[in-house]
C-alpha cells in the first residue's frame, strides 16, 4: 500500500471553488470575528478561523497516547476520542473515526493546487484539518488534525466507565 503523507490526497471527489471557513454554511455556534480573536490565541485563530495548519511534528497532541476525549478548541464540542486516535507518523494528530456520528463536517478544499476534503467542527464550522481516504481498517479514514484546533481532555472528561 502506497502510504501518503498529509499533503498527498489522491480522491476523485468533484472540484470545487476554495471557500473561506464559514462562508456557505450555518453552524448553530457563531461569534463575530472580534469575538473569536479574543477568545482564541494568535495560532488557534489562524488555524481554526483562516484554515491554517501548523507544522508536522510541532502540535502538542501529536503523539499523545493518554486516553480521554479530543474537543474542539473553539467551541468545547466532543469531536474524536483517543479510541480511534493511532500513530500515522505524519507528524499530527489522526484519527481513525469520530467520536460520534456527526461531529464535522466535510468540505471539497482545492487550495495549495491540491484536491483535499477539509473538516469543519459541525458545531462551529472551525477548521480542524483533512479526512484520507488511507487510514487504517474498519473505517479507511484517516482524519488529520491541528494539534492546535483540538483540546484534550483526559481524566475529567473520560466517562466513569471507560478504564483509565
Ligand atoms: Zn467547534
Amino acid at each position: 500500500m502506497l502510504v501518503a503523507g498529509c499533503n498527498a490526497a489522491p480522491t476523485n471527489r468533484p472540484a470545487a471553488t476554495h471557500v473561506s471557513t464559514n462562508s456557505t454554511m450555518n453552524f448553530p455556534f457563531q461569534l463575530t470575528e472580534a469575538e473569536w480573536r479574543q477568545r482564541l490565541t494568535p495560532e488557534q485563530y489562524s488555524i481554526l478561523r483562516e484554515a491554517n495548519t501548523e507544522r508536522a511534528f510541532t502540535g502538542k497532541y501529536w503523539n499523545t497516547k493518554e486516553p480521554g476525549v479530543y474537543r474542539c478548541a473553539a467551541c468545547g464540542a466532543v469531536l474524536f476520542t483517543s479510541k480511534d486516535k493511532f500513530d500515522s507518523g505524519c507528524g499530527w494528530p489522526s484519527f481513525s473515526d469520530l467520536a460520534a456520528k456527526g461531529t464535522v463536517v466535510e468540505r471539497a478544499d482545492n487550495s495549495h493546487g491540491m484536491r483535499r476534503t477539509e473538516v469543519l467542527c459541525a458545531h462551529c464550522g472551525s477548521h480542524l484539518g483533512h479526512v484520507f481516504d488511507d487510514g487504517p481498517a474498519p473505517t479507511g479514514l484517516r482524519y488529520c488534525i491541528n494539534s492546535a484546533a483540538i483540546d484534550f481532555g483526559g481524566e475529567t472528561n473520560t466517562p466513569a466507565n471507560v478504564k483509565k
